[in-house]
């Protein structure tokens, strides 16, 4: 991937040279100063590109033709929707601002002194734009209701709101609803290609210093190869990093960390925007559950057994066959457990770790959640018993001979499920205060399932401020370029907060980038 630098002198005397905006000279590849001459021609043009067509690029979409602006959404699979469309339909639509503000500083551990980069004022911003999230799908047709509130009991909880759309609350009704207002506007989405370059322009300042604007995007390989004109903007809005194992072992906690959402998300924001000089921000944030992996399916399966594990008894246990948490807490709280380091030996014990079950969690439902929706779906028995014939789901007549199937220690093991049991039938879990499904495992029959860290999304990209302009390392905007959703996620850092705040996230970042560079004037314009 390279840059394309177009040299403003160069470029005027093409565009004022009769050739429109369909050709473009003073191609520089490395540095703005070296221009080289090579000819680049626009294939198409907008006021606005929108570089893939999730959640965020339909919200950024939508407001950027509603504020007038022309818009080209590139998308690089066959169909829109990306993980946005996977997902629960949840969405946070917080009911104040300042209840919000204070919930995510906590999530974050911000208000208590803790390092996470988040402040008051750009979560302000956020939140003054996600409390019209509900009233924006029910604009749209979406009718949705409140569903859940924060699920940290601290200040703003209660404001801190997540909603689904009706009649259809999964994330397939959310997309209809989005792509619908698309398809209703006759925005132009082009499909199977990727953005693959930023084109960008240098601008001679005032002062005698230069500085770089976006001014288009090439997208496509080969034949389909095009350079698409991007008038007033172009906004990032590729999904999470999900599906790049490379930069996945970079910034994430722990590795491995398994998605089970689109791949497409292969982290196409941070490879663009860096190259254009952006400063990358909260990389290590994710969505986070637990999941189950297996070679022969390419998709995670989430835990069927710790979403839940308030009705259906579980524990989990580290390769040393000791339990480890509340296995009841919310998903993103569990997995976020596993990502610990222990440091005396340097191993990472819970990742992965063990689901161990009876007979009663096994016949009340799949372990794993069948996944993804698409085509095709990996399904999962309702009995597990195909995944026990598969060797997925250990099974085992004693604790002991569980514990040398899963290669842990088989005392270690035993005694973890002794001190559970006996907990269980006092009602008092001493060691980690699970109250829900707080239910002694019966054998003889046991169960053990090897789970990790699953993702639902990433959230780290390239660094925003508040009307989702990309900035670079010194916090300047890089003009033109803006970004939003999991590309980039602006309102939580380390814990998610609540589900529907991804898509919470998408919506409102994505109205506020199309807004911002809807009002932009056309760079071809401010050129004298
Ligand atoms: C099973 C599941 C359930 C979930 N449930 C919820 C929930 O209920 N609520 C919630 O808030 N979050 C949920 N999440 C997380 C949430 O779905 C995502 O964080 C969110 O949808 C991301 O939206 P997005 O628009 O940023 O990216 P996506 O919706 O993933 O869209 C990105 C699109 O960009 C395309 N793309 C990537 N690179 C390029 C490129 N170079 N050029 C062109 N196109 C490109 C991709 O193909 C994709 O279509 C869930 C996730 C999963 C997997």
């Amino acid at each position: 991937m390279t840059d394309k630098r177009v040299n403003r002198r160069n470029f005027l005397a093409v565009a004022v040279g009769g050739a429109g905006a369909t050709a473009l000279s003073g191609l520089a590849t490395a540095s703005p100063a070296a221009a080289s001459g090579i000819e680049l021609a626009w294939d198409r043009s907008a006021d606005i590109v929108v570089v893939g067509y999730g959640g965020a690029g339909a919200a950024a979409a939508i407001t950027a033709y509603d504020a007038g602006a022309s818009v080209l959404v590139i998308e690089k699979t066959e169909n829109g929707g990306g993980s946005t469309r996977y997902s629960g339909g949840f969405f946070v639509s917080p009911r104040s601002v300042d209840g919000a503000v204070d919930y995510l500083m906590h999530c974050a551990r911000a208000a208590d002194g803790h390092h996470y980069d988040l402040d008051r004022e750009s979560l302000t911003a956020w939140a003054q734009e996600a409390q019209h999230n509900a009233d924006w799908i029910g604009e749209l047709g979406g009718d949705p209701y409140a569903t859940l509130r924060g699920w940290y009991d601290v200040p703003g909880a209660a404001d801190y709101v997540t909603w689904q759309p009706r009649p259809n609350s999964t994330g397939v009704g959310l997309w209809n609803v989005l792509h619908n207002a698309v398809s209703e506007r006759g925005i132009e989405v082009v499909y199977n290609v990727a953005g693959t370059e930023l084109v960008t322009r240098i601008v001679d300042e005032e002062n005698g210093s230069t500085s770089i604007e976006i001014v288009g995007v090439i997208v496509g390989e080969g034949e389909q190869r095009m350079a698409v004109q991007a008038a007033k903007g172009v906004i990032l809005t590729t999904g999470g990093f999900d599906y790049d194992e490379q930069l996945k072992q970079n910034y994430l906690r722990t590795y491995p960390a398994y998605s089970t959402g689109h791949p497409g998300d292969t982290g196409d924001a941070i490879k663009l925007a860096s190259k254009a000089g952006a400063a990358l921000s909260r990389l290590t944030g994710t969505a986070a559950n637990v999941c189950h992996k297996f070679d022969d399916v390419p998709v995670a399966y989430p835990s069927s057994l710790q979403l839940n594990a308030a009705n259906r008894t579980m524990i989990m246990v580290d390769q040393r066959g000791r339990r480890f948490i509340n296995e009841s807490l919310n998903y993103d709280a569990v997995a976020k457990s596993l990502e610990y380091f222990d440091a005396a030996d340097g191993s990472y014990p819970r990742n992965p770790c063990w689901m161990v079950f009876d007979d009663a969690a096994r016949t009340a439902g799949p372990a794993g959640l069948p996944n993804p929706i698409g085509d095709p779906v990996y399904g999962w028995s309702a009995d597990n018993s195909e995944e026990i014939s598969k060797g997925w789901v250990l099974e085992a007549t004693s604790l002991a001979e569980l514990a040398d199937k899963m290669g842990v220690d088989a005392a270690s093991l035993e005694q973890s499920v002794e001190r559970y049991n006996g907990d269980a039938e006092a009602g008092n879990d001493a060691e980690f205060g699970r109250t829900l499904g707080l239910k002694a495992l019966e054998g003889p029959a046991y169960y053990a399932l090897k789970a990790y860290p699953g993702l639902w999304a990433t959230g780290g990209g390239p660094r925003l401020d508040s009307s989702a302009r990309v900035l670079d390392p010194a916090g300047t905007p890089i003009a033109r370029l803006y970004a939003a959703g999991s590309a980039s996620s602006f309102c939580f850092s380390f814990l998610y907060p609540l589900s529907g705040t991804a898509i919470g996230d998408c919506f409102a970042m994505g109205r506020i980038a199309g807004q911002h560079a809807s009002t932009l004037t056309e760079w071809a314009n401010e050129v004298e």
